[in-house]
């Protein structure tokens, strides 16, 4: 079901896959017997990527070592298969650094894969398994999966971000109730689908999974180390993420390195070091985050029941996780404040900032009366870190302050988006008024000058409120529309699957037949790899119509359809065609090896007892199977040189297996006598 749900991905054509360079690679290696000088050609082509590729040949060398310089002397270190691998990996980032889905933040997708790159690289050497170079390419496509789902379904996935908050686990089942197949799944599949390692596939599938199997291998292991490595890399102090389940990751990390506390910090900080400068090199954020020294004691100090922790991990833009921390609160707790962030109400949640201690009491005297709640900062430097901390509605800022002036204040939250609603009112003195529009220009709301008077405070915040009632409105019915928007989606998706499904039989229909051969004729012919047909034919059909009636036809095709689902192997892909005729595929696979396999099918039909009604006993089938020659031009000529072998499989007595062009006369008749 689910590796069906993959091939409708594939299907819909969006998936990623690597531009240029790394398409040509990927066709030229697809077989097994591919020339290292063909690739290294192939990759000297693109000036970004030998430099890349030569930068993670030498961090796999030991120190000392003479570092390498050419694609050659890469490939004859690392062997043309991790050459090959890494040169794929490194293609996709290019391409893929931004897309349709708003809620996406690709530049964390990017900088969390590129962490877990490099850590699983570091991981890789110091615990001696696999090769490190590998392990950087396993990290990088680690979260594939999640861009491709993205990438086929970016407005259904933006609601599934919203819904989850972007929760890694949370996500998982919605993606699983949303796609029927999991990021983790589209992943592994992908992986599969480039040629990559099957242990890679079989890591990506399981390092988010929560609880660890003793049977784990060795690259899942260093993937979740890695990964856990990662979220450290993105996270800041001040966030309200799992520190102690960070904590627990990082010990088991240091356990199974067998490093002292002293030694393996300094082999993280390594890796952060390292991930800052490959940050540079691709273009993709990195930023120090939290002191890794420093996570044991937060996660002592963790006075937060899990379920209001944020995912270190999110992939959603625009929302750095809700922090906490911080201690210059005048009234309320933040935590008060944060659960209470989406909910319009009279009260509101109001910043004060001013350098006038007396000026700054004034304020909160008369907001706290008037019902609101206030959080006060003696300067502009600390009202920008409260602000981005606690959320507020309304900031109310002094325009003359030491550090940061309430305009550079202003102008600071603007930039980024939670400060983009906040409703900003500035204080301004006599002498500041005939520069109130240089104030409207940095972005403020509205002014009030100094000393002001209680009534025109409560009136200016009064027009704010209707300002912020407003704009929450539009923010709830955006959401509202994006999710029937999302609703609608998934309708589509059902529709699309069900116009490629046979009803009655419940096979792939005749669409999906077609437009899976021409995919498949492409691929043939791409790679130069056979490609057969099998046509079957219900035998005298008709006379059980006839005999027994519609109903009792009907049944028997479900029958045989049934057979064919259950007979068919890895590879072989059956459809319904129409009528009692159906189809089934068998890419790379000669016209001998289909003839085998028609002959399976012919007898599992023979064998097959079918009761139903008066009907009590066996039908037969006539195949005819065909293989792309030189000489076929197109996909329907294919289908022809089948047809017409099942018409000679009918005239030479039915129940049989022909083959176009025939193999040799003894052979064409599998049935024998
Ligand atoms: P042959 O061995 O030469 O293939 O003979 P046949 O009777 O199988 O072939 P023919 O093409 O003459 O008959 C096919 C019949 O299949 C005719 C049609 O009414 C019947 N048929 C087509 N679709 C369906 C269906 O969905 N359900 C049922 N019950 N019958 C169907
Ligand atoms: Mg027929
Ligand atoms: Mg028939």
């Amino acid at each position: 079901m689910i590796k069906k749900t993959f091939e409708e991905l594939k299907l819909t054509g969006q998936l990623p896959s690597p531009p240029g360079v790394g398409m040509k690679i990927l066709k030229l290696t697809q077989g097994e017997d591919f020339s290292a000088d063909e690739i290294g050609r192939t990759i000297m082509a693109d000036a970004a990527l030998t430099g890349r590729l030569l930068k993670i040949a030498n961090s796999a060398q030991s120190a000392g070592a003479r570092p390498v310089t050419t694609v050659s002397e890469a490939t004859m270190r690392l062997g043309v298969r991790a050459v090959r691998n890494v040169a794929l990996g490194l293609s996709l980032i290019s391409s893929y650094r931004a897309g349709a889905c708003s809620a996406f933040s690709y530049d964390r997708y990017w900088s969390l894969s590129l962490a877990r790159a490099v850590a699983a690289q570091s991981i890789s050497r110091a615990m001696r398994i696999g090769q490190p170079p590998e392990a950087y390419i396993l990290g990088l496509l680690s979260d594939i999966g999640t861009l491709a789902l993205v990438c086929v379904y970016p407005e259904e996935y933006a609601s599934l971000l919203a819904s989850t908050g972007g929760n890694r686990r949370a996500l998982r089942e919605a993606e699983r109730k949303r796609f029927e197949i999991d990021h983790a799944e589209v992943g592994s599949y992908m992986l599969e689908e480039w040629g990559l390692p099957t242990a890679f596939a079989d890591a990506i599938q399981h390092y988010e999974e929560r609880t660890q199997s003793r049977e784990e291998t060795d690259l899942t292991r260093i993937l979740r180390h890695a990964n856990c490595l990662a979220e450290v890399c993105l996270t800041t102090e001040g966030e309200k993420v799992d520190w102690a389940s960070l904590a627990s990751g990082l010990e088991r990390m240091r356990t199974e390195l067998g490093l002292a506390e002293e030694a393996f910090n300094e082999f993280c900080n390594a890796i952060i070091r390292e991930w800052v400068e490959w940050g540079a090199t691709l273009k993709v954020p990195a930023q120090k985050g939290v002191d890794i020294a420093r996570i044991a004691l937060l996660a002592a100090q963790q006075p937060l029941p899990t379920d209001e922790l944020v995912d270190a991990s999110a992939l959603v833009d625009g929302t750095p996780s809700s922090p906490s921390g911080g201690t210059s609160v005048v009234e309320g707790s933040k935590s008060d404040l944060t659960q209470e962030a989406r909910v319009p109400q009279a009260s509101l949640r109001i910043l004060a900032v001013d350098d006038d201690a007396m000026s700054l009491r004034l304020l909160e005297r008369q907001l706290t009366k008037a019902g609101h709640k206030v959080l006060c900062a003696r300067d502009g430097n600390e009202g920008l870190q409260l602000a981005l901390e606690t959320n507020p509605q309304v900031v109310i800022a002094d325009w003359m302050m030491p550090g940061l002036s309430g305009l550079e204040l202003c102008r600071s939250l603007r930039r980024i988006e939670s400060g983009r609603d906040i409703f900003f009112l500035l204080l301004t003195g006599r002498d500041e008024e005939d520069r109130v529009v240089e104030a409207f220009d940095a972005g403020v709301d509205d002014f009030i000058a100094k000393p002001f008077n209680a009534r025109i405070l409560m009136a200016r915040i009064k027009g704010g409120q209707r300002v912020i009632e407003l704009k929450e409105q539009v923010e709830t019915e955006r959401r509202t529309v994006r999710s029937q928007v999302a609703e609608l989606g998934v309708l589509t998706r059902k529709l699309r699957t069900a116009a490629l499904t046979d009803v009655l039989t419940e096979l792939p229909n005749r669409r999906y037949a077609m437009k899976k051969l021409e995919q498949e004729w492409d691929s043939s012919i791409r790679n130069n790899r056979p490609l057969s047909l099998i046509m079957i034919d219900i035998d005298h059909f008709k006379k059980v119509n006839d005999v027994h009636g519609h109903d009792i036809g009907d049944v028997v095709l479900k029958e045989t359809a049934n057979v064919l689902r259950t007979t068919a192997r890895q590879g072989e892909e059956p459809a319904r065609l129409g009528g009692e005729e159906f189809l089934v595929l068998c890419p790379n696979t000669s016209l001998v090896q289909a003839k085998a396999c028609a002959e399976r099918l012919r007898a599992a039909i023979e064998a097959n007892k079918i009761r139903g009604g008066s009907f009590d006993g066996h039908v037969t089938a006539s195949l005819g199977v065909a293989e792309r020659t030189a000489d076929t031009a197109t996909p329907d000529a294919l289908i022809k040189c089948a047809d017409e072998a099942v018409y000679a499989a009918k005239s030479g007595g039915r129940n049989r297996v022909c083959a176009s062009p025939s193999l040799s006369t003894n052979s064409t008749h599998a049935k024998a006598g």
